[in-house]
């Protein structure tokens, strides 16, 4: 199959912080960019060729915005498996709208894993709050309560534990069809990002670890300070999921630790992801080129990383106070800022991101602490 060249013109459905990076990345090397989403001046089509405002379940616009590009991706992920579809008829869909149907959708992506013979969190289908005692007599006490689609960074979930009034935690998960899954006691977590290209060859940035507040990636760390097997076995495990899911792109896998040393799955996101933000400051060939090189059919990038690194969220409680103080975080020589161009700056919504570089993760990730904290205004 011929690779899709620079010149050519790439679409992304989504049009957040990653569809811009990717756009970044995409125009860095001579491509187009057109983004598809139902906004306008957004963080994507601020540097995309063109954004296309239109509903995902405005099939002929998606049709037609397909005609306009070699090939299709997307970051953004609850597309519809009939965009999707639609367009397929006019471009590649890598990854293929199949893979988006399982990812985003909690129980058919548990249990694909599951059948596959992955290692996840035990867990027990709910539809409906009279199944809950049911499920929770399988599983145990603490566990947590998901919505079955369309959840992320912790949206519509639900610890329970002995004294949880059944009732308000269903409600709370969304109701309608759940999944209850174990609690994990876990001693970190991690991700793995990585990429399998159209000719199936695999590259990936080793395990790098997460720290999460609310719910919401805060910081990441690479590379993570965990048991070297751990990280072996995580890689090999990520490297089997893309060949399972046959993936044309970027992957996120991300993983408890369990105290015992045990490896699980928590979940997929099947594109470059926030827990790899970093490589675009600490590695050869950031996740973003690296999904492009993917889904053109090119040879994937060399993915070492050049220095220990340390990423940090910039959500927009950081705005609180008024306008961060930018020019004393930049003092800092060791420090990137990324700013995705969002005007409202909303309580836990993701505005940017620091990553710093220094001798050890350790130290990077101290860096990366600090320089967010000269943000806040005094
Ligand atoms: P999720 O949206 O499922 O990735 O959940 C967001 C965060 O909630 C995770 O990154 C964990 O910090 C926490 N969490 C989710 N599921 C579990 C679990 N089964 N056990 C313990 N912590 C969990």
């Amino acid at each position: 199959m011929n690779p899709i060249l620079p010149g050519a013109t790439l679409g992304v459905l989504g049009s957040g912080q990653l569809g811009r990076m990717f756009a970044i990345a995409a125009r860095r090397l001579g491509y187009r960019v057109h983004t598809f989403s139902p906004d306008d001046d957004t963080p994507t089509g601020q540097v995309a060729d063109l954004e296309v405002q239109a509903s995902y379940d405005d099939l002929d616009a998606v049709r037609r915005f397909a005609q306009s590009v070699s090939v299709v991706t997307f970051e953004f992920e609850n597309v519809s498996s009939a965009a999707t579809a639609a367009a397929a008829e006019f471009a590649p869909v890598r990854p293929s709208g199949g893979i988006l149907h399982i990812t985003q959708h909690r129980l058919r992506e548990k249990t694909f894993l599951r059948d596959q013979g992955f290692p996840v969190t035990p867990f027990e289908v709910v539809n409906s709050l009279d199944a809950l005692p049911r499920a929770i007599a399988e599983i145990g006490l603490p566990a947590v309560l998901k919505s079955a689609g369309f959840g992320y960074d912790g949206k519509g979930q639900a610890l329970l534990d002995e004294n949880t009034d059944l009732a308000t935690a269903y409600a709370r998960a969304g109701g309608g069809e759940c999944v209850l899954e174990a609690f994990v006691d876990f001693d970190c977590e991690f991700s793995v990002v990585a990429a399998r290209g159209l000719d199936g060859g695999f590259a990936h940035y080793g395990a790098v670890e997460n720290e999460h507040d609310r719910h919401i990636l805060d910081i990441t760390t690479a590379p993570a300070s965990i048991p070297a097997e751990a990280a072996r076995e995580a890689i090999e495990i990520t490297r089997g999921v893309l060949e399972a899911l046959q993936v044309e792109g970027v992957l996120c896998v991300e993983f408890f630790l369990e105290n015992s040393g045990r490896v699980l799955i928590n979940e997929l996101a099947p594109r470059p992801h926030n827990s790899g933000h970093f490589t675009v400051d600490a590695c050869v060939t950031s996740q973003f080129e690296q999904q492009l090189r993917a889904i053109c059919g090119l040879p994937l990038g060399c993915t070492s990383l050049l220095r220990p690194a340390a990423m940090a969220n910039l959500l927009g409680d950081l705005w609180a106070q008024g306008e961060p103080n930018w020019a004393a975080a930049l003092a800092l020589p060791d420090v990137k800022l990324h700013l995705y161009g969002k005007a409202a700056a909303r309580s836990g919504r993701k505005m940017g991101h620091l990553t710093a570089l220094a001798a050890t993760a350790g130290e990077a990730a101290a860096r990366v602490r600090h320089a967010r904290a000269l943000l806040a205004p005094s």
